[in-house]
């Protein structure tokens, strides 16, 4: 597999063209970002943590019957993926109160969410990332009907299986973020990543912070704490 030339450069990750116009590769970058990226550091050995730790992720959900991009590992920090034309809109499930929904709603942090709550939200920094709707999507052409459906059922689950799994190694999946893109022959499949950047875990029993919350809030010992999930759930880094 030979990297070719750079095909875009985000926050955290730097994708690559490769030999095969089907496969992209993913460099995890060691850059930390939040606050639509105000807030900006580089932190030792993240980017090889979350590498490793996406594609363990992505390798379950794989196992579970979910289709993402994953292909393989090809460094610390690289993995060869499958080429998706993703959907500009970011797909977030919470199963506890946090985070923009605590802060738009006004609701108690760590009020458990029965039945779980879906939203969508548009990819575009200079706006923020604003809330939409399915009819925000179907309107301006960002997928189809048939393709927000599809985004909905694939991100419950993906609940059901990293509720689970995250559950095991005594965590709490308190809330993350997905993102699809539609592959070659016209399937949605899960692009990106899935990692501690994207989602919120908390400890069972203390409820400590082990996400990129630790960042956000200058809490400290990010990647120590990214390590340690990733051990808890049986990848030793
Ligand atoms: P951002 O663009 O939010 O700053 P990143 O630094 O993570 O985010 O950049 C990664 C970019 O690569 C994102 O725009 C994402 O949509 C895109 N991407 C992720 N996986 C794939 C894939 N399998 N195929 C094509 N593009 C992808
Ligand atoms: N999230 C993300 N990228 C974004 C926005 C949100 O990965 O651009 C994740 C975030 O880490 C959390 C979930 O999506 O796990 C819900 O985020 P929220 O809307 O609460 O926004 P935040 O307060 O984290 O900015």
């Amino acid at each position: 597999m030979e990297k070719r030339d750079e095909l875009y450069r985000g926050k955290a990750k730097t994708v690559y063209h490769t030999d095969d116009s089907d496969k992209l590769i993913l460099l995890f970058r060691n850059d930390t970002s939040a606050f639509d990226g105000e807030k900006i550091e580089q932190l030792d050995r993240k980017g090889e943590v979350n590498n490793k730790f996406n594609h363990f992720i992505m390798t379950k959900l794989e196992e579970a019957g979910i289709a993402t991009q994953v292909e393989s590992l090809l460094s610390d920090t690289e993995s060869l993926v499958k080429k998706l034309d993703m959907i500009p809109v970011e797909c977030v499930v919470r199963n506890v109160a946090a985070g923009s929904l605590v802060r738009r709603l006004g609701v108690e942090e760590g009020q458990l969410l029965n039945p779980p709550v879906f939203e969508f939200f548009l990819k575009n920094d200079a706006l923020h990332d604003p809330m939409v709707n399915d009819y925000h999507i179907e309107s301006f052409g960002w997928a189809t009907a048939a393709q927000v459906a599809r985004m909905k059922e694939l991100t419950f689950a993906v609940n059901d299986v990293l509720k689970a799994l995250f559950d095991q190694g005594g965590m709490i999946l308190v809330d993350y973020k997905l993102e699809f893109g539609v592959d070659s022959a016209g399937n949605i499949v899960l692009g990106d990543e899935f990692t501690p950047d994207g989602c919120r875990l908390w400890d069972k029993e203390t409820r400590k912070k082990m996400d990129k919350d630790r960042f956000r809030q200058g809490l400290g010992s990010v990647v120590e704490t990214y390590i340690e999930v990733a051990e808890r759930l049986g990848l030793k880094l």
